[in-house]
């Protein structure tokens, strides 16, 4: 099974990929969608995240 980073995160279509998007004032605000990561996971993204956490040890 091969896996493509597009099949793990997707260009954020809010900020298109910035991680930043304009107020209503005009300022440059954090992505809420995509918390300023400019990507958004997939569901596949997700479940490899939340693996690779479960067993990775900080
Ligand atoms: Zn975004």
């Amino acid at each position: 099974m091969q896996i493509s980073m597009d099949d793990l995160e997707l260009p954020c279509w809010d900020c298109k990929g910035s991680g930043e998007v304009t107020s209503e004032e005009g300022t440059l605000v954090t992505c809420d969608k995509c918390s300023g990561t400019g990507v958004i996971l997939t569901t596949l993204g997700q479940t490899l995240l939340s693996f690779m956490k479960k067993h990775l040890r900080q």
